[in-house]
């Protein structure tokens, strides 16, 4: 797999089709476990991304991550926009320089951003959030190597698994065994970022 500064363009910008998109199911998930906002503040962030990154030209892929990470961080509330920033300026850090991603490349910063997510949300494989998707798509990656596809099919697996789950961190914590038997909204605001790699993927690629 080998991804352009064109085709990570790309990425943002569907990720922000994507969000505005499923907007209100984003948001009714969030409503069943949480405070209802987790599509506002996804589809808001993203747009501001979507305007920041769509008129530059960037060749440093990392500069234009780092331009996403920045923007979710200013623009986002809720948990999720210094969770989302995070991941994607650790990411950034890793794609600092570069104009194109192989496989390892990409998987580094996949690494990395699930690092970041870590470290600033302290949250477990298992544990009902964004990280149940994006631990898994990172295994995956480091084993086999990138697959946009696979990626994709796995995050959206993943998500699904979030459904039986019992939540332990964020909002929807506070339900405890409530939680069971509702889909996490980060996971599935995950799965759609890791779809709109498969596609833009396949688009660059063919
Ligand atoms: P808030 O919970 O502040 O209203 P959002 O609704 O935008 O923020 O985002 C909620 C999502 O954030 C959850 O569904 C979960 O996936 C993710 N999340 C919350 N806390 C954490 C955490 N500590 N680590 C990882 N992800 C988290
Ligand atoms: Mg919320």
């Amino acid at each position: 797999m080998e991804l352009n500064a064109a085709v990570m363009k790309q990425w943002a910008l569907r990720i922000n089709e994507k969000m505005q998109e499923h907007k209100d199911k984003l948001s009714e998930l969030d409503q069943a476990i949480g405070d209802g906002d987790h599509g506002h503040n996804m589809a808001r962030g993203f747009q501001e991304v979507a305007n920041k990154v769509g008129d530059a030209s960037y060749d440093d892929i990392g500069a234009m991550y780092k331009d996403v990470a920045s923007t979710l961080i200013s623009k986002v509330g809720g948990a999720s926009g210094p969770l989302y920033g995070t991941a994607f300026l650790k990411a950034a850090n890793a794609w600092k320089g570069r104009d194109v991603l192989d496989s390892a490349a990409f998987t580094e910063g996949i690494e990395a951003a699930v690092g970041g997510i870590e470290t600033r949300g302290k949250a477990s494989l298992g544990d009902k959030t964004m990280l149940d998707v994006w631990i898994p798509v990172r295994d995956e990656m480091k084993e086999h190597g990138a697959d946009a596809e696979k990626a994709a099919k796995t995050a959206e697996k993943e998500t699904e698994a979030t459904i039986d789950r019992v939540a332990k961190k964020g909002r929807a914590s506070y339900l405890g065994e409530r939680s069971k038997g509702h889909m996490d909204p980060g996971a599935f605001s995950s799965q759609l970022v890791f779809e709109a790699l498969a596609e833009v993927y396949k688009e660059g690629a063919s």
